[in-house]
């Protein structure tokens, strides 16, 4: 599950795969074709390594998808610049925390069964692969260049995505299960916990990035999730931005001062009405010496009520006070 879901446009490529409906938007091809020619390549190369990028995040999301439809979602896949995702339209607030961690591990689960699956059916046939640099299996070398140059770009996809999709980086899948696993501990700041972790984590994967790996690209896409992540912490604050914040307290202020006018006007006015019946009926029961007592009575508690209002520093009525 990575970023929102891309509008459609009348370039998409739109198929069932079986009842799973599938979008594939064309910034997917263009970014796809992009990093396959970023290295050392030919038109075979490139074809491989977007039809490997292709069936891989198919798999991934229909891991996430099928698990959806098994809780009673109706989810779609759509493919995009920037990976895939598996969406529901109504998104996955009547699911219990332990049906929404098992749908985000559902995604690089199906990329690892699927890398299994693909060692077996090598192994089976009596060949030898490697799978993120370790050689399996002692059969011979898999008959033809182009063979082996798929399965090494599926393996690595599979195997190599589903690792990093397990990083708790938001909006990664590994973010998601460390966000239900905070919030199940503390509901309140479950989510802005996960935000930090994700600020953190992106950050040690800055420097593993340029570091360990020797990927400058890796530094930087991390390095913006982890700006992301910490933008968003900003928001989740509620701080307005730094300029606005005179307005804002202009704004509050003037607020403040309406509904306190409201208040007094509601007071005043009740406080009329009531000693305008209160006078008709003191007329009324003049005789009765009882009604009069407790209508004179309500005159002195609404008197005094309304005498509280008009000090300053009386508060009237409900909600947080401002400061
Ligand atoms: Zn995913």
């Amino acid at each position: 599950m990575l970023f929102e879901e891309p509008a459609r446009s009348k370039y998409d490529l739109s198929f069932n795969l079986g009842r799973m409906p599938v979008r594939v938007h064309p910034a997917f091809w263009i970014i796809t074709v992009l990093f396959a020619i970023g290295g050392p390549s030919t038109p075979t190369t490139i074809l491989v390594w977007v039809g490997a990028i292709f069936v891989s995040i198919l798999v991934h999301e229909l891991g996430h998808a099928l698990l959806m439809r098994r809780y009673g979602l109706s989810p779609h896949i759509v493919l995009h610049g920037m990976g895939g995702l598996a969406a529901a339209d109504f998104g996955l607030r009547s699911q219990s925390r332990r049906e929404r961690i098992l749908i985000a591990l559902a995604g690089p689960g199906a990329g690892f069964l699927f890398a299994l699956l693909l060692v077996g059916l090598v192994l089976g046939l009596g060949y030898r692969t490697h799978l993120l640099g370790l050689a399996i299996g002692n059969g011979a070398a898999l008959p033809s260049p182009t063979l082996q140059l798929v399965i090494a770009d599926l393996l690595y996809i599979n195997a190599g995505w589903g690792l990093v999709n397990l990083i708790p980086v938001h909006p990664l899948d590994g973010a998601h299960v460390a966000e239900e696993l905070l919030r199940s501990r503390d509901p309140e700041r479950g989510t802005r916990n996960s935000l930090w972790v994700s600020v953190v984590a992106g950050a040690i994967m800055v420097v593993v990035g340029l570091f360990v790996l020797d990927s400058p690209f890796v530094a930087f896409l991390f390095g913006y999730l982890a700006y992301l992540s910490f933008v968003a912490i900003q928001r989740h604050r509620g701080l307005p931005p730094p300029s606005a914040s005179k307005g804002w307290k202009r704004l509050r202020e003037r607020l403040r001062r309406t509904r306190r006018k409201v208040e007094l006007r509601v007071v005043e006015t009740a406080a009329k009405q009531s000693i305008e019946s209160q006078a008709r009926m003191e007329e009324k029961a003049a005789s009765k010496p009882e009604i009069k007592a407790e209508a004179e009575e309500m005159l002195r508690s609404l008197s005094e009520e309304a005498r509280r209002v008009r000090k300053p520093s009386s508060k009237i009525g409900h909600g947080r006070e401002e400061d």
